[in-house]
């Protein structure tokens, strides 16, 4: 039986942390038409290919803050879910959880109906820098709830947190670091803090009211964090993710590989091999049943996209499994010319299988896997 992935997007949040552009709402009036549109959604794609017969293996509740959601109301959504789908037996069921909303009583609850791993939105231990991003909880909070979690039923948890914070040094990212290998969280996801339009912090970058450290500063945050990650039993697996062993998300791993993958909820992306689709980013139209606009993917969009995700990772591509089924010849030869290329500029190391970029340039992914690219004209 073919396995894949189930994704629950939860679109609230307590309040708008200042670099955040995904999609949430801090006003929980729709919660309930939205959740009974999850419902229909699930039981809708539940009939569709591949997701008819696949093996569940991975359940994601992401947003927003899917632990500010009622115990009751992710119950029922991981039942209705099970007598959907096919669960698989060993199915790891995350849910991202925010510290102010974690306590012991709610780890209980949440072990009791089912939740396996937890994705902790931690993001520093710096009140200062939890503060100028708005976040809901402080550092006490950040201490607090892995003191909880080391003592409660759900020992699978990963721990979000940022570099490139503004007024953050080497010195105190390292400090940060030395704190939390005090917990050893069994996975990592450590991600520089990007500013994207729309947001508060693009216009206090731009207006001056926030400064970020240099490009400089970030890129040896990043060197600072690698070197640290080793020691401590991580691998880095990808750009952004470190796992003590046995402990890589599968969620991600599984959406890395290319495989189908299926989002439920306002905003959410699915994929099923060859087609892609996305819900509107809005609650009230999404529980209204808005119009899902999707597109059918070429090979080279195929192509392209794999080389994204899986040049970000430390098995990079091969050559077998990774090209799409049906590429044309002479388009397979044009990306091996491309790949030479970079491998002559040190950009790329190849094997017989396959070739991915060193970790120590990651920083500089973007720029690479754009060199290799195939032009959608080249069909
Ligand atoms: S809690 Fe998460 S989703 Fe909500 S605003 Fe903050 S970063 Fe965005």
């Amino acid at each position: 039986m073919n396995e894949t992935t189930l994704y629950l997007h939860i679109p609230y949040c307590k309040q708008a942390c200042h670099y955040c552009d995904f999609h949430f709402s801090t006003h929980r009036s729709t919660e309930s038409a939205v959740l009974e549109a999850m419902h229909a959604e699930m039981a809708m794609r539940s009939l569709q290919m591949p997701w008819n017969g696949a093996a569940i293996n991975s359940l994601y509740f992401g947003g927003g803050t899917p632990s500010f959601l009622a115990v009751t109301d992710l119950s029922r959504l991981i039942d209705e879910a099970r007598s959907l789908f096919s669960f698989s037996p060993s199915i790891e069921i995350t849910l991202e959880a925010n510290p102010d909303d974690i306590t012991p009583e709610k780890l209980e609850a949440w072990h009791s109906i089912g939740i396996t791993r937890l994705s902790i939105g931690l993001q520093s231990f710096n009140n200062l820098e939890l503060q100028s991003m708005n976040r809901a909880h402080d550092a006490s909070h950040s201490v607090q709830c892995l003191e909880w979690i080391a003592d409660g039923p759900i020992q699978n948890y990963s721990v979000d947190f940022m570099y490139g914070m503004p007024g953050s040094t080497v010195e105190s990212w390292k400090r940060q670091l030395d704190q939390l290998a005090t917990y050893l969280p069994p996975h990592l996801s450590c991600y520089a803090l990007t500013v994207e339009e729309k947001t508060v912090l693009y216009h206090d970058v731009r207006s001056g009211k926030t400064t970020l450290p240099s490009d400089e500063v970030i890129v040896a945050q990043f060197e600072a964090l690698r070197a640290w990650a080793s020691p401590q039993g991580y691998t880095h697996y990808e750009l952004s993710n470190f796992a003590q062993p046995d402990k890589y998300s599968r969620h991600n791993s599984h959406y890395w590989s290319g495989q189908s993958y299926l989002g439920i909820g306002p905003g959410a992306h699915s994929f099923d091999g060859e087609k892609r689709w996305w819900n509107i980013s809005n609650n009230t139209l999404y529980a209204q049943g808005a119009k899902v606009p999707s597109e059918r993917l070429t090979l080279i969009d195929l192509l392209n996209e794999r080389l994204m995700v899986r040049l970000r990772t430390a098995k990079g591509f091969l050559w077998e499994g990774d090209v799409p089924v049906g590429l044309d010849h002479s388009l397979l030869k044009r990306v091996k010319r491309n790949v030479q290329t970079a491998e002559a500029k040190g950009l790329v190391t190849c094997t017989d299988k396959g070739f991915a970029i060193p970790p120590d340039r990651w920083m500089q992914s973007d720029a690479i896997i754009s060199e290799l690219f195939l032009s959608p004209k080249e069909s």
